[in-house]
């Protein structure tokens, strides 16, 4: 019969360096009296001199602690077991796993390239996690499992149905429950030995310094721009790495920032993009598995962060398309011009991203974006119950509009990127309100018909969701 035998690291110096034999044996205690026999140094630190198995040393046959089993040192062996022994390590108390955690991590022990040191490294590190939600979900979930021993998480969000279809930390009876809240027992359910830390707030340039401080690396599960370069200017100023991750209808994008070593988010992509131009997962839709792999993707560097082995995405871009099911290297190199990792930064501390990003208060005081004149939805209603001749255009897709829409008040549907070719079916003339889900599209088309002498319109404050949350409960959110 032949058995593998694995050996923690710390008894490689007895071993000749050798951390895993294949030897011919009959039953567990002629397996161990063969390797010692082999290196005899190793039989004082396994063995009493009375030739009983040490109290700090353990023998796990495939996941059985050979003690429990009822033949014991007898129990026979079959061909491709795995015996694995497992002292506790030397370094006080904080150091030493516990049996149950020798049991639960004992496929990671019996990995050459985690093994008891890197299983350490990851009860010890801190990750956090930004955003609890599609990316976030399969990030957490592995690193639990893995054992990574502090895991943050922040999110200020509640669960919502339209979450559970790839958000998969959550289950149908935690709607309306804080995300944060629910993952971290969830997580901890997982695995007790994990502790997790809620930080159920929203980032701001206040407050994320301190957040992202207390950890070692920064996983990116965030849902929109202005957090994800807070986050990644964060990263760079504190010199965390930032493992990036991003997803949208079939694709995603991959990869480590390192912190001020760069390269940065920046340096990959220097400005965000103008406000409404890409969607986000709500409008432009996510294939629900999609966040799983990119996620899991994630999950795995983080963890050759912590373990120190492999070579990491530092320097690379993967991206991802599902459909064709392709996925592609790019390099990438740090910008010597990047604002906040470059020669010399102009970004020394964090700013206002909403503005950076376009959708903030003060981006208002620019003028393409100051004359959106906008209805509420109270308004708008009002004006319709007056009989007011209203032209109400909706600029979201054809799916979003056979979830709800506005037909009852002749609502017309003219997706987004439709607007300018079929300009000619809106009366110039008219009162005009467009409307989207939830208004950043139909601003967007509003300024583009301006463009094109319509003047008197109004962008819907709010979209189709302030209209059912103020007018009409009953209609279908998503
Ligand atoms: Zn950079």
């Amino acid at each position: 019969m032949i058995t593998r035998v694995q050996l923690p690291t710390v008894l490689r110096e007895y071993t000749g360096g050798n951390t895993e034999l294949d030897i011919e044996a009959t039953d567990v205690d002629s397996a161990l009296e063969q390797i010692t026999t082999r290196y005899p140094i190793l039989r004082r630190h396994l063995f009493t001199d009375r030739g009983e198995l040490r109290g700090y040393v353990n023998v796990y046959l495939n996941d059985d602690d050979v003690r429990d089993l009822a033949h014991g040192g007898r129990t026979a062996l079959r061909n491709n077991d795995v015996l694995l022994i497992v002292p506790s390590i030397a370094g006080g108390e904080d150091a030493a796993f516990s049996t149950e955690e020798l049991q639960r991590y004992s496929r990671h022990f019996s990995l050459p390239d985690v093994g008891m040191e890197g299983q350490g490294r990851l009860r010890a590190a801190r990750v956090l996690i930004v955003g609890a939600g599609g990316l976030g979900s399969p990030v957490a979930l592995y690193l639990a499992a893995a054992g990574v021993g502090t895991i943050g998480i922040v999110d200020f969000d509640v669960i919502d149905v339209t979450n559970l279809q790839r958000q998969v930390l959550y289950v149908t009876s935690d709607v309306g429950r804080l995300k944060a809240r629910v993952a971290a027992e969830r997580l901890t359910q997982s695995n007790p030995h994990v502790r997790v830390v809620t930080h159920e707030v929203r980032l701001t340039r206040d407050n994320a310094l301190d957040v992202i401080r207390d950890y070692d690396i920064i996983i990116d599960g965030t849902d929109n721009f202005p957090t994800r370069y807070l986050v990644n200017d964060a990263c760079v100023l504190l010199g965390k790495p930032y493992v990036y991750g991003s997803i949208l209808r079939f694709e995603g994008q991959v990869s480590v920032f390192t912190g001020r070593t760069g390269p940065c988010y920046r340096c990959l992509f220097r400005e965000p993009p103008p406000p409404g131009l890409v969607p986000s997962c709500a409008e432009g839709g996510v294939l629900g598995v999609l966040p799983g792999i990119i996620g899991s993707l994630q999950a795995l560097e983080a963890i050759k962060l912590i373990i120190r082995r492999g070579d990491s995405l530092i320097g690379r871009l993967v991206l991802f398309d599902a459909l064709s099911f392709r996925f592609r290297e790019l390099k990438l190199r740090r910008n010597p011009e990047c604002p906040v990792c470059g020669d010399h930064p102009t970004v020394t501390g964090l700013i206002d991203y909403d503005e950076f990003c376009g959708i903030g208060e003060r981006a208002m005081d620019n003028p393409q974006s100051q004359t959106v004149p906008e209805i509420t939805a109270v308004e708008l209603k009002e004006r319709l119950d007056n009989g007011d001749a209203v032209v109400i255009i909706d600029v979201r897709e054809q799916f979003e509009w056979d979830i709800a829409n506005l037909s009852q008040y002749g609502a017309k549907l003219i997706p987004l990127d439709q607007v300018l070719d079929r300009k000619d079916e809106i009366d110039p003339n008219a009162d005009i309100v467009l409307h989207c889900r939830s208004g950043a599209r139909s601003a967007g088309a509003l300024k583009q018909l301006r463009q094109h002498g319509f003047s008197r319109m109004w962008n819907l404050k709010g979209g189709i969701r302030a209209w059912a949350s103020e007018i009409d409960p009953d209609m279908a959110t998503y």
